[in-house]
C-alpha cells in the first residue's frame, strides 16, 4: 500500500504531441471521500480522469489505487480493478435500448442471473430508467441519458467512480436530481468519487475536498468547508 490512501496520484504528466495537458499533478484520496475538481475549459480535468482510468498514456508520474499500480495499465484491466469512468458528454449507445446499454455495462463482469440482478439494482437506483427500459437511449432526455451512463458505469460495482462534468448542458433541476442520487449512492455503497465540473456550486455542496485545476496544474487545494469564494476565484481565473 502507498500510505493509507485509497488513491494516490504522484506528479502526473500528460502531453498530447507537443502540447502539455498535465504538468505534474499530485492527489491523495482516502477511501469513501469525494474530491471535486474545478477548472475552466482546457484546464486538463478530462485528461486527469482519463489518465487514472487508462484512457490516455502517461508521460511521467504514477497512479496507485487500493495497493495496485495503475500507471500504464489497460483501461479494461483498470476497470476490472474497480475503477469506473463516466465520460463527459453522456455517450450512450443511442440506437440500443436502456436495457441493452445496462447489459453492455455489466457483461464483462457478470452473466445470467447475476447480470440481471446487477441491472435490477441500477433500476432501483434510477427509477426513471425503469420507465424508459425498452426505449432507445438516443430518445431519452439529457438528464435520463446522464443517469443511464452513470448506471452503466455502476454495473461493474466500482469502488472508485470518476465523473466528468455530469451537469454539463443539463437544467438545474435535473442536475439537482442527478446529484441527489449520487449522494445517496455514495453513502449506501461507500463509493470514493472524483468529480469534475467547470463551476464550483455543486462541488462545494457535494465534495469533501476541492482542487482548482488551471493550465495543467492544481492552483488551490482545500477542504470545501474552508474555502472562500475570493480564494476560489483567484485560483480559477489566475488573479494575483
Ligand atoms: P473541458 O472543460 O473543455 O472538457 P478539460 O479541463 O477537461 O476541458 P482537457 O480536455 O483535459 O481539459 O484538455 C486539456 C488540454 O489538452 C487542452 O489544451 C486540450 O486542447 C488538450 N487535449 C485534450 N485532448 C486532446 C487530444 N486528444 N489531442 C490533443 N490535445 C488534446
Amino acid at each position: 500500500m502507498h500510505g493509507s490512501h485509497f488513491l494516490q496520484i504522484r506528479d502526473l504528466q500528460v502531453s498530447y504531441g507537443g502540447s502539455v495537458a498535465l504538468r505534474g499533478v499530485s492527489l491523495k484520496v482516502p477511501k469513501g471521500r469525494t474530491v471535486g475538481i474545478i477548472g475552466p475549459n482546457g484546464a486538463g480535468k478530462s485528461t486527469l480522469l482519463a489518465a487514472v482510468a487508462g484512457g490516455v498514456s502517461v508521460l511521467g508520474g504514477t497512479v496507485h489505487f487500493d495497493g495496485r499500480d495503475l500507471t500504464g495499465a489497460k483501461a479494461e484491466t483498470i476497470a476490472s480493478w474497480g475503477v469506473s469512468l463516466v465520460p463527459e458528454g453522456r455517450h450512450s449507445f443511442g440506437s440500443m435500448t436502456v436495457e441493452e446499454n445496462l447489459l453492455v455495462g455489466g457483461y464483462l463482469r457478470y452473466s445470467g442471473t447475476a447480470l440481471r440482478n446487477a441491472m435490477e439494482t441500477q433500476l432501483q437506483n434510477f427509477p426513471r430508467l425503469r420507465e424508459r427500459f425498452r426505449q432507445p437511449a438516443g430518445k431519452l432526455s439529457g438528464g435520463e441519458q446522464q443517469m443511464l451512463v452513470i448506471a452503466r458505469a455502476l454495473m461493474t460495482q466500482p469502488r472508485l467512480l470518476l465523473l466528468d462534468e455530469p451537469s454539463l448542458g443539463l437544467a438545474p433541476k435535473i442536475v439537482d436530481e442527478v446529484y441527489a442520487i449520487l449522494a445517496e449512492l455514495r453513502s449506501s455503497l461507500g463509493l470514493t468519487i472524483i468529480v469534475n465540473e467547470q463551476t464550483s456550486r455543486r462541488i462545494l455542496q457535494f465534495a469533501d475536498q476541492v482542487h482548482v485545476l488551471r493550465e495543467g496544474e492544481f492552483r488551490l487545494s482545500s477542504p470545501t468547508s474552508q474555502i472562500s469564494s475570493e480564494e476560489l476565484a483567484s485560483a480559477y481565473f489566475g488573479h494575483q
